[in-house]
């Protein structure tokens, strides 16, 4: 009913018309009263992250009318994500050998800055993993959505949805202006306005805050090894390295702030990357050509992510990974299964909340889904521990104790029952101190 009363529309009016006339307040009110529906969007986004741009590439590519808010000037000033394994390529559809694929690692290494410890999860053991091309990415998923018709506006900060005959019916951008669709997408991100105040809810939300420098002029780097530090500097998170050739690395941080006490304790972000610069050879004399951040949820998926006209994508529900704070696999992802969804929202002209909870139902009886779910349990407790104690103990004792291969199964979520129960009898301590503290904090704070 939707889709034909849209395709009469369209026919009778030049794309385009709605922001015509939006841009004059006063002239669709008579006029849209008449006859002409008032929305002609099937799908609104806002945000050009990895799930606003997926959903965006997915959905025109079914044919639905899209439009995609984005508060920034283009696509490429947002930071994407970069470390990926197959999986991302294959959502994106792109080979390994492509320009979208930055370089192909052959060694993981996850040490300590403070004692050298260290684990090499090495070819053997380690599943692909890729650097992305992040810019190429994000334009090629932009230009298939505009070939397949998606309309793009940047320099459009929305600031709420529109709510009507409760539903969600669109959103309002940039003081004055407003978009209308059946379906409206909240992929902006960990502070998102779109749920906000769409009325979703985030308990125990806890972020990761991260900081990368894209760094060149680099000495003999090993380009097939990316490694993964933690010490006492670092705080609750890693410091990580990821060489994309022999003289350019990304260098970043991201850092959980357990408490504002520990945080204030530490050293600023910057200077933990500028301190790691100065003390290796590698980087001692290495420009700073980029320095990008952001902030990432890592307590696992929210409560409730879809209502009537409305659903989250990305950061916004809470869809990453939480322990490593790995998004773009986990973004790409929902944003796809989002865009089946919308279709068949489109086709069946029905947006109810019924509706769209079959995206919501579906996401989450996924594999991804379930380990997002399960590590954000883990992440939740660890930053609990470390709100009362010190907060590098439990980076440090995982670091001390675990070996590669169990690291490796439980980065690529891929542990089975024996490398639980291996965990609970090797690193027992561990377990027990983590969830002491927990049981601690608990007692303190409540659940
Ligand atoms: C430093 C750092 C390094 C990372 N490295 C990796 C990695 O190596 N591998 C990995 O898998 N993941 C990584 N991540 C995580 C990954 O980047 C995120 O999970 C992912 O980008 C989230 O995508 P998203 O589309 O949900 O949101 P975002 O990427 O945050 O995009 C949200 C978009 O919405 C826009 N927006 C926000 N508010 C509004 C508004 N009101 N109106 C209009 N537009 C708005 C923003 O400008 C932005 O473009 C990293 C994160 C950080 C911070």
């Amino acid at each position: 009913m939707f889709a034909e009363r849209r395709e009469e529309a369209l026919s009778v009016i030049h794309p385009g018309w709605d922001r015509y006339i939006e841009d004059i307040p006063s002239a669709p009110i008579i006029w849209l009263s008449i006859e002409v529906p008032m929305m002609v969007h099937e799908v609104v986004i806002v945000g050009t992250g990895p799930a606003g741009l997926m959903t965006a590439e997915q959905s025109a590519a079914r044919g639905l009318n899209t439009l995609v808010l984005e508060k920034r000037k283009r696509v490429t000033d947002s930071l994407m994500g970069e470390l990926v394994t197959d999986k991302a390529l294959k959502m994106l559809r792109v080979k390994p050998t492509s320009e979208y694929v930055g370089n192909k690692f052959t060694a993981i290494v996850g040490e300590s800055l403070d004692t050298g410890a260290n684990i090499v999860v090495d070819r053997s053991l380690l599943g692909n993993s890729y650097l992305l091309d992040e810019d190429r990415c994000q334009e090629l998923m932009r230009d298939r959505a505009l070939s397949d018709g998606a309309e793009f506006r940047f320099e459009s900060r929305v600031s709420s949805v529109i709510e009507e005959n409760n539903a969600i019916r669109g959103v309002k951008y940039n003081k004055t202006q407003s978009a209308r669709a059946g379906l409206t997408v909240g992929a902006d991100g960990s502070f998102s306005r779109v749920s906000a105040t769409a009325g979703f809810t985030h308990p125990k939300w806890l972020l990761s805050y991260g900081y990368r420098y894209k760094l060149a002029n680099c000495k003999d780097v090993d380009p097939g090894t990316a490694y993964f530090y933690v010490g006492k500097d670092v705080g609750l998170g890693y410091l990580w390295l990821y060489p994309r050739s022999e003289s350019e690395v990304n260098l970043g941080i991201g850092r959980v702030p357990s408490s504002v006490e520990n945080w204030n304790k530490l050293m600023p972000m910057r200077e933990v990357l500028n301190k790691y610069m100065r003390e290796h050879e590698e980087t001692s004399n290495a420009k700073i050509v980029g320095v990008n951040g952001g902030v990432v949820p890592c307590a696992g998926i929210i409560p409730r992510f879809s209502d009537a006209g409305v659903a989250l994508c990305g950061n916004s529900a809470g869809q990453v990974s939480s322990i490593v704070g790995g998004g773009v696999t986990t973004c790409l992802h929902a944003g796809r299964m989002l865009a089946t969804h919308a279709k068949r929202m489109a086709d069946e002209s029905d947006y109810s909340k019924k509706s769209v909870k079959e995206y919501e139902k579906e996401y989450r009886t996924s594999k991804l889904a379930y380990n997002i779910t399960q590590t954000g349990k883990g992440m939740y407790a660890v930053a609990r521990y470390s709100m009362f104690n010190d907060p590098i103990s439990a980076a440090e004792i995982v670091l001390d104790e675990l070996d590669a291969r169990t690291l490796n199964e439980l980065i690529q979520g891929t542990a089975g029952v024996s490398t639980y129960m291996n965990l609970f009898s090797n690193f027992l301590p561990m377990v027990m101190r983590i969830g002491m503290g927990y049981l601690k904090a608990i007692a303190v704070s409540g659940p």
